[in-house]
């Protein structure tokens, strides 16, 4: 497949926000012109928020990273805003659409296409569960359309009771 973004014609897939959220993200690199990203040290910022994120036990808003991190010198909302810019590219950190929060990635396993939050309304915990592309390629009933990335977020709560 060559052209612009290609967008599933039967589901016309677009990133939605909301409670039961599919949001098919298209990578940024259409045209086939995928170039490995050069491998960069995170810079100290990106290192505190990403602690910061790894630390936390839920969901974080840009501004509880900025309240938590203020004693660490970063002190200006741009700062944070541009270290979640630069971990969720590297995808190290995600952000939650329907949360407008963000946790640090746990990674590993799958093969780092589909990535589903399971956002329980009780205790506020999201979980991170990998989906395989093949059971995506049968959810989203696109065989013709190679992913780069998905995100699911699924709004619900815990199967066990959960504190809040
Ligand atoms: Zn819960």
């Amino acid at each position: 497949m060559s052209g612009g973004p290609t967008i599933c014609a039967e589901w016309n897939l677009k990133p939605a926000r909301g409670s039961f959220v599919a949001e098919a993200l298209l990578g940024k690199q259409q045209n086939g012109a995928r170039r490995p990203r050069p491998p960069r040290k995170l810079t100290r910022n990106e290192e505190i928020v990403l602690e910061t994120l790894r630390g936390a036990a839920l969901p974080l808003k840009a501004y509880d990273i900025l309240e938590q991190t203020r004693a660490l010198g970063l002190k200006a909302p741009m700062s944070i805003y541009r270290a979640l810019a630069s971990l969720t590219r590297r995808r190290l950190a995600h952000r939650l659409a329907s949360l407008n929060a963000y946790v640090a990635a746990e990674g590993g396993g799958g093969d780092g296409i589909g990535t589903a939050f399971l956002i329980c309304r009780r205790c506020g915990r999201a979980r991170e569960h990998l989906i395989d592309s093949r059971v995506l390629r049968d959810l989203l009933a696109c065989p013709d359309f190679a992913f780069d990335e998905v995100f699911l977020e699924a709004i619900g709560h815990c199967a066990d009771s959960c504190e809040n």
